[in-house]
């Protein structure tokens, strides 16, 4: 299933750093105290950053100005425990305070529609790129990236010329940061790199003040540096287990644990499982891993949470056997003690096979259902 790794503030910028994009020096603090050291550190004004996956922190109170180290310890205690729109601050960036000339505003993403990567960058930055598309359009431009071309330099030249950066100095900065971040967005398998602001000193240097950085996870065996900095502790603990188990889970609110092979199956499962009355207590994809090994991992990740009544597999056999599955589940269940009535819906390839193998078997709490509906119905009313 695709989904997305959203990285820090300091993440991001780290990342930005190694591609070459110009950003402030910083530390990272986890108490008043840290931040305290990380301003002495740096010296001279600060600013301390709440850092948190949500933006909008300047105008939430989570973003100040500190002139000594000894206001910079008082704005951390303050910013720490804050929440902002239902995220809880747990960690700072403090970084060298920046004089701001003027404020740009940076993002290269996917356009799904044109199945491109797609730039945009005005000179009306710091504020909502949404207000700006909506309230001054002519002042964004916008500019597809064909994948198979790769980036041109001119590339970089026409989005500055058409978003009217007329300083000479600033047109190289912002033209090199361009191509950076195209390089970044390519390198780390991103879905959104976004700088709001990208500001302009009264020196005339250009850098990076904020960072977004969205990468694909499908992609993060790639890259192991930034699978270590997804944030574990706020994750869900069987989430965090799953992941460690290389279990495809996402944890929803009910009591019916549902394991099926294929995202589609899973999803069409929810649905029957909803129709039916239920509530499913998760998404949880065996993918190919129909072995005994992938059942004990995904059953190990299922029965931990508490609120699990019963058990569905949903089983279509195309590539994956359904005699493989069954034995896998038996062979599970031998391996592990597992009290939830668990139903077992087998179709497809070696449907009959893996459904005789359960049968000859057939362990206390398993039951074996034909159909999708029923199998679905006999849950519900077991997880009661
Ligand atoms: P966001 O509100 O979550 O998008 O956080 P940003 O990192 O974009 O910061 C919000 C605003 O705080 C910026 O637009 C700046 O106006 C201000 N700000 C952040 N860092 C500095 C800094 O180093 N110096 C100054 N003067 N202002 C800053
Ligand atoms: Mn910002």
């Amino acid at each position: 299933m695709a989904a997305a790794v959203d990285l820090y503030e300091y993440q991001g910028k780290q990342l930005f750093a190694r591609a070459g994009i110009p950003v402030s020096e910083g530390r990272v603090a986890e108490t008043p105290a840290e931040a305290r050291t990380a301003a002495e550190e740096l010296g001279g004004q600060v600013v301390v950053k709440a850092q948190v996956l949500v933006g909008g922190r300047g105008k939430a109170g989570g973003i100040k100005l500190a002139d000594s180290p000894d206001e910079a310890e008082a704005y951390a205690s303050d910013i720490l425990g804050m929440d902002i729109r239902g995220h809880v601050v747990r960690r700072l960036w403090l970084e060298r305070a920046s004089e701001i000339a003027k404020e740009y505003y940076l993002s290269i993403t996917f356009d799904r529609g044109e199945k491109k990567p797609l730039f945009m960058l005005t000179t009306q930055g710091g504020v909502d790129i949404e207000e700006v598309a909506a309230e001054s359009p002519e002042a964004l431009a916008k500019l597809h990236v064909d994948p198979l071309v790769g980036f041109q330099p001119w590339q970089a030249r026409w989005l500055c010329f058409t978003a009217a950066i007329e300083d000479v100095g600033e047109q190289k900065q912002v033209a090199a940061i361009v191509e950076n971040l195209y390089g970044a967005f390519v390198d780390f398998d991103a879905m959104l790199c976004e700088v709001n602001p990208l500001i302009v000193t009264p020196e005339g240097e250009v850098k990076a003040l904020d960072s977004k950085f969205t990468v694909d996870d499908n992609a993060l065996y790639r890259h192991p540096e930034v699978g270590e900095m997804r944030d574990v502790e706020a994750a869900d603990p069987q989430e965090r287990l799953a992941r460690e188990k290389d279990v495809t889970y996402v944890k929803l609110d009910g009591e019916v644990g549902i394991l099926g092979n294929g995202a589609g199956l899973v999803m069409s499962t929810l649905d029957v499982i909803d129709q039916v009355g239920g509530r499913p207590a998760n998404f949880c994809d065996l993918g190919g891993g129909g072995d005994a090994e992938g059942v004990v991992a995904a059953l190990e990740v299922i029965t931990t949470d508490p609120q699990v009544k019963a058990i569905l597999f949903n089983i279509f056999g195309g590539i994956t056997r359904c005699d493989e599955v069954a034995r896998g589940i038996l062979e599970a269940l031998e391996r592990m003690t597992i009290e939830h009535p668990i139903v077992v819906r087998l179709d497809g390839t070696n449907a009959e096979e893996g459904r005789r193998l359960l049968a000859e078997a057939s362990p206390a709490n398993l039951h074996v259902e034909e159909t999708m509906l029923s199998a679905a119905e006999r849950v519900v009313e077991l997880s009661r």
